[in-house]
């Protein structure tokens, strides 16, 4: 099921961007997100239990790997195109090498903008390649940490590449990122056989914990604070994509954590989003869903409950508890925090194309 989705959101991505080279997806569809949202579920994850970076890089690992033919087929590539590529010359090997992994970047991550992926360096045997990245997405407005956050970025590089020269011992990290301070984001894709290759990958996927302030990342987002040249937006296909990929190999574990950490980012940006808006409570809630999430919520408030109807192109297209408790955690917390009493999930369900929810006053 969940394969589904990531295949789908994938199929969708590339369908867009190849439709029409050089012009932006998002001005074809407008099925766009604002960044901060599937930045804010990701990084409180994350803040939550650093584990999740492995997590979320093994899953993006896994999922552009066997995504990887069908990314492929849609380009127009024969499947067997890197055929042998390890006994390739090196100057074949990098010019081919650069000119597909920049036609595949940067038509599904990008915006389809050209220049904005570069193979670095490249040798062949044991494969080590670098690329750097501008306009990372997954850091964009992030800063001042010590470390780099683009996992999923990585995961998928590994995975991708590994499945295009047809290398199965291959990962890759990040070695420079926008939010640690670099310029630009900065992969190293290598071989599990080479030593310090190894090392260094070692050290990566295993973060030492993180603090990352979302509040002063959404405040950018309701400014509408452009961020570097990317503008705010991302495809909603790109949310489906991350959520999906992480819910896939922890359902379970990941619907509970979302849950509680959709709570306290719910209760910590409750004051931000209420003075932004700065007007009755429940359509400051209504208007952040509009503006930043493609949703449309809808609350009434009587004595005993609230009422919450939510639908828009945004909503999971997966009905199962897990892929929609972060955003019932994330209401759960909006509603404490704005009516001063714990309030607690009743129930919540799938009717016609909304979501229901019903929320109490814990007793
Ligand atoms: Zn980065």
């Amino acid at each position: 099921m969940m394969d589904k989705i990531i295949e789908n959101a994938w199929a969708e991505l590339l369908a867009k961007a190849t439709k029409k080279q050089g012009v932006s997806p998002r001005l074809i569809t407008g099925d766009d997100i604002d960044l901060y949202i599937p930045q804010s579920r990701l990084l409180a994850l994350a803040e939550s239990n650093r584990a999740v970076f492995r997590l979320i890089y093994l899953s993006a690992q896994e999922s552009a790997r066997r995504n990887a033919y069908m990314i492929v087929r849609k380009l127009g590539m024969p499947s067997d195109y890197f055929w042998k590529f390890e006994l390739w010359p090196r100057e074949r090997a990098f010019t081919t090498l650069t000119k597909i992994v920049h036609r595949i970047f940067s038509t599904i991550m990008s915006e389809a903008k050209e220049g904005r992926l570069e193979v670095k360096e490249l040798t062949i045997d044991p494969l080590h390649i670098r690329i750097d990245f501008d306009s990372c997405v997954e850091c964009a407005g992030i800063k001042g940490l010590q470390i780099g956050i683009c996992y999923y970025h990585a995961g998928t590089f590994a995975g991708i590449i590994a499945a295009l020269v047809n290398q199965d011992n291959l990962d890759c990290f990040e070695t420079d990122c926008y939010a640690a301070g670099g310029e630009h984001c900065s992969f190293v894709v290598g071989d599990k056989s080479d030593k310090a290759f190894v090392q260094k990958f070692d050290t990566y996927i295993h973060p030492p914990d993180i603090k990352i302030d979302l509040v002063d990342r959404l405040t950018k987002s309701l400014k509408k604070d452009s961020l570097r040249s990317l503008g705010n937006m991302v495809d909603v296909n790109y949310l489906r994509l991350l959520t999906a990929n992480i819910l896939r190999d922890n359902p379970r574990l990941f619907a509970s954590t979302n849950s509680e950490v959709g709570h306290r980012f719910g209760r910590d940006v409750t004051k931000t989003i209420e003075n932004f808006y700065g007007v009755e409570k429940w359509r400051a809630v209504q208007n952040y869903y509009h503006d930043l999430c493609q949703l449309n919520v809808d609350i009434k408030e009587n004595e005993s409950e609230l009422q919450i109807t939510v639908r828009g192109k945004a909503l999971p297209t997966d009905s199962r508890t897990e892929t929609i408790s972060f955003l019932l955690g994330e209401l759960q917390g909006l509603a404490s925090g704005l009516t001063g009493k714990e309030m607690a999930l009743k129930e919540s369900y799938f009717k016609d194309d909304c979501l229901v929810i019903t929320l109490v006053p814990q007793s």
